[in-house]
């Protein structure tokens, strides 16, 4: 390790760096959390009314939709919303290799077929892949706007034209934006999940369906409830999946604040730019993420490509620096996906990304010492050396 003339040759050892800390966020938000937990327990109602309304209508003004349906997950939210704008079997439905599973598998659970397809160098499904795997059953398309930012929604309309459904997997976006278009309010239906590692996080599992169509939103609050709005009647098979009024008051109270933690991730993300850009200007095999023209990248993970990932990864954990992998491999390579057939070489891109890309400590309140140490371990993983003193001290 490179020291400074200041320091001794056997500095103390620097504390790790945890790869999410949701700390300062619950800190901040419990005074407010815990009043409006009061009075949902003094009115014993849990689960739907008036706190879930309420956050159903703040949250879809927020994204630029129509209607927010809450309800259990995020996973729950891509399924009932391809179930609620009428996806079923025989339906293909076109999604990016690289993404968590949770999408494919809605999809698959709605009993429709599964047509992954490549994403650009921005990790983002790409248009022109989706323009060849166009057929006459595509019935959808799942925009997912990974790790924080929007794929290009506009771009994949004019690929697909009108009659094909524009689904948006928004779970890692919350606040993202592109070409004047919000995540959550640019597609014919969105998905969201308020898992408490998303930038919009509960207190535990929760999850919204966003549309401007009033005909989804109501076929949505029919199928989150068992088919039916009203106790016992039932119109249709649906399921269980509500989201709760003490999820709805945390969700609540942290959307005032999510625009300011997104500019602390934004902030935290450009550090690491111009930290990596001096730290690795020797270094092409080490990618750096960027947003893109147009875009408002709300940085959910930040993720950059690194040669010999088993080696960093090994060295990172031995230096105490949180990191992870989204994802190790593309929905198409899966054992859960096995029997559909797909073969390797379907994506190349996501392929030969899910071989590089790891992803490095980001949450709102990350410090510039911590990232800092961040971007000294990485170098000494990729390269087996510090960088020069003289970059980062
Ligand atoms: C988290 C996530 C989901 C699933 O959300 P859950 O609330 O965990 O069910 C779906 N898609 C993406 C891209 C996600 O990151």
């Amino acid at each position: 390790m490179t020291e400074t003339l200041t320091s001794t040759p056997t500095a103390p050892p620097r504390p790790p760096v945890p790869f999410l800390d949701l700390g300062a966020q619950t800190a901040e938000v419990e005074p407010e959390v815990r009043e409006r937990w009061d009075r949902i327990l003094r009115t014993s109602g849990f689960v739907l009314g008036p706190e879930v309304d309420r956050f159903e209508s703040e949250f879809a003004a927020y994204s630029g939709a129509r209607h927010a349906v809450g309800v259990g997950n995020g996973t729950d939210a891509l399924e009932i919303g391809l179930q609620a704008a009428g996806i079923g079997a025989g339906d293909e439905v076109i999604v990016p290799a690289n993404t968590f599973f949770a999408t494919a598998e809605a999809v698959l659970r709605c009993g429709a077929t599964l047509v992954p397809a490549d994403v650009d160098d921005d990790y983002l499904l790409d248009p022109q892949d989706v323009a060849e795997r166009l057929t006459p059953r595509t019935r959808a398309v799942v925009a997912v706007h990974l790790y924080g930012q929007m794929a290009p929604v506009a771009r994949l309309r004019e690929v697909v034209g009108p009659d094909v459904l524009l689904v948006e997997d928004a779970a890692q976006s919350q606040g993202a934006g592109r070409d004047g278009l919000r995540s959550g309010g640019a597609g014919d239906v969105a998905a969201t999940s308020f898992y408490p590692g998303k930038n919009l996080g509960a207190f535990g599992d929760g999850g919204a369906i966003l549309t401007s169509s009033d005909d989804i939103d109501q076929r949505a609050r029919r199928l989150r409830n068992h088919g039916g709005v009203d106790r016992y009647e039932h119109l249709e098979v649906g399921t269980n999946s509500r989201l709760d009024a003490l999820q709805a008051a945390v969700l609540s109270v942290k959307l005032t604040r999510l625009d300011a933690w997104n500019a602390q991730r934004s902030a935290a993300a450009a550090r690491y730019g111009a930290l990596l850009a001096e730290a690795f200007a020797d270094v092409p095999e080490l990618v750096a993420p960027r947003e893109l023209p147009g875009a408002t990248h709300v940085w959910h993970l930040y993720v950059v490509q690194v040669p010999d990932r088993p080696a960093v990864s090994a060295a990172l954990s031995a230096a105490g620096i949180g990191h992870g992998i989204h994802y190790p491999a593309p929905v198409h390579l899966l054992p859960a996906t096995a029997h559909l057939g797909l073969r390797p070489g379907i994506a190349p891109r996501a392929e030969a990304h899910a071989a590089r890309i790891l992803s490095l400590p980001m949450f709102p309140g990350i410090t510039e010492a911590q990232q800092e140490h961040v971007v000294r371990a990485l170098r000494t993983a990729v390269a087996g050396e510090a960088a020069p003193a003289a970059v980062i001290p």
